[in-house]
């Protein structure tokens, strides 16, 4: 039962391709760093590939037909790929599903302060983040502030090498008694992730004048008033580029593989389908994973339903919701999220013949959730069944795995969401390690069996209803 490592199976050739998607994809990360980056990327990848707005196609009434491909973005934070199939959408669609959302800092609404001298934006974090992980190094500031006008300011900072980056302090070990033998979860409090962002006052300012030079640096630089924080999206996350990472650069270190590595997959999956797919293939961009797929551009939204309708309309010329019904019910999906990848050095969190290895492959896990499987959604096994049959007989590289030992912990995907629509789905991704950390690592190899994976999934899986 034990899995090989995919290394191994791989000519020149093979590598040569890895090695492709893996500089593709730190491009990916690189610059798009916050779901509205991320979500950006994916609309112009789709239109330099031919893709044209759904939401035009309605506005002009134009009639769809198979082959056609569309794009429909939900509030600039959610993305959905539609490519059109031969069969009927009602006979079901094969349907990839990411999440572009990764844990970070969000900047308050209200978030500048002075304190002896430095100036302060006060935060909230988005997501699981062990905090300690978050102090001490370098982090950049992304983001939109939408002003009062109708303008959209978009902002990024520290990211050019000639850019000034941002940061939160931690105490020096010297003074560090009490706080050393503290709860990993109490070391750095939710309200002390606070970052610096000036320590200069400005010339003439009576009071507080660090936070007027700060405040002066924005209305110089980007014509912002502190009010203007009030609508205001902006994220700090960890600065820089992904790197390869180890000797053999066999691994990719970066931000926000969990879970933009499956999301890169997907586009690209969807980019290597014939011209005329045999059912409608779609790839799903989701926003709110990482805090329970939850408000307007979560999976729980219904926009995906609603883009599913429209399509359904100007394929066939009318509307059904019926038909709709039985396009969602009859199709399968491929919940793409990265998955716990074994680590050696914490090997008692796992069990090792159901734990996923870096290198061996794309992954599926039948279930996630925590304890008694709670909030997962348990993939059927004639499904599985499929799914191994396709993935052996194109040589794709798999393996199975849970997240973690029983009773350790837990986690959850997008699959339970789309499962209510009675489809059937199962999580599918790259096994990651330090998962959720600023700075995460995945191994190329995965990555390229999971392009693999995706694309004759939405290919061979054959029908359904
Ligand atoms: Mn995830
Ligand atoms: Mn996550």
């Amino acid at each position: 039962m034990e899995r090989k490592n995919a290394w191994n199976a791989y000519d020149e050739a093979a590598l040569e391709k890895v090695e492709k998607a893996a500089q593709g994809y730190k491009k990916f990360i690189d610059q798009g760093k916050t779901e509205r980056e991320c979500a950006y990327q994916a609309i112009e990848t789709a239109k330099a590939a031919g893709y044209t707005s759904l939401e035009e196609a309605i506005v002009q009434g134009k009639a769809v037909k198979p082959g056609d491909k569309l794009y429909q973005v939900q509030m600039g934070k959610a993305v959905m790929l539609f490519h059109v199939g031969k069969q009927p959408i009602e006979r079901g669609m094969n349907i990839v599903g990411a999440h572009i959302d990764s844990p970070r800092i969000d900047v308050k609404q209200n978030p500048f302060y002075e304190d002896n001298d430095i100036a302060y934006a006060d935060t909230h974090y988005y997501g699981g983040i062990k905090k300690y992980q978050w102090v001490a190094r370098a982090l950049a500031l992304h983001g939109v502030v939408a002003k009062k006008d109708g303008t959209l300011v978009n902002v990024v900072i520290g990211e050019d090498d000639g850019d000034p980056v941002v940061g939160i302090s931690d105490l020096l070990i010297h003074l560090s008694q009490e706080q050393m033998v503290k709860k990993a979860s109490e070391v750095i409090g939710g309200e002390d992730l606070d970052i610096m962002l000036a320590g200069r006052p400005l010339q003439g300012a009576d009071k507080e004048p660090v936070k007027a030079m700060l405040l002066s640096i924005l209305k110089e630089k980007y014509g912002l008033e502190e009010e203007d924080m009030l609508s205001a999206e902006i994220e700090a996350v960890p600065a820089g580029k992904s790197r390869d990472y180890g000797l053999d650069r066999s691994m990719i270190l970066g931000y926000g593989h969990d879970d933009r590595v499956c999301a890169y997959a997907e586009i690209e999956a969807m980019l290597q389908l014939p011209a005329v797919p045999e059912y409608t293939c779609c790839c799903l961009l989701a926003d709110k994973e990482e805090i329970g797929s939850v408000g307007a551009t979560g999976m729980q939204a219904k926009y995906f339903e609603n883009a599913v309708a429209e399509l359904l309309a100007l394929t066939t010329g009318k509307e059904s919701n019926l038909a709709l019904r039985r396009a969602l019910a009859n199709s399968r999906m491929l919940s793409c999220d990265v998955s716990a990848g074994f680590d050696p050095l914490f090997a008692s969190a796992f069990e090792k013949k159901n734990a996923a290895f870096l290198g061996r492959g794309v992954c599926y896990n039948k279930f996630t959730g925590s304890r008694g499987k709670s909030g997962s959604n348990d993939a059927n096994a004639e499904f599985l069944g499929r799914l191994r049959k396709v993935m052996d007989d194109h040589d794709i590289a798999w393996q199975t795995a849970e997240l973690g030992r029983v009773d350790l912990g837990g986690g959850g995907t997008i699959a339970y969401i789309c499962a209510l629509y009675g489809m059937e789905v199962i999580d599918s991704g790259v096994p990651v390690l330090s998962m959720h950390a600023p700075q995460e690592i995945i191994n190329k190899a995965d990555l390229y069996e999971a392009i693999r994976a995706y694309t004759v999934f939405m290919t061979d899986m054959g029908p359904r209803a």
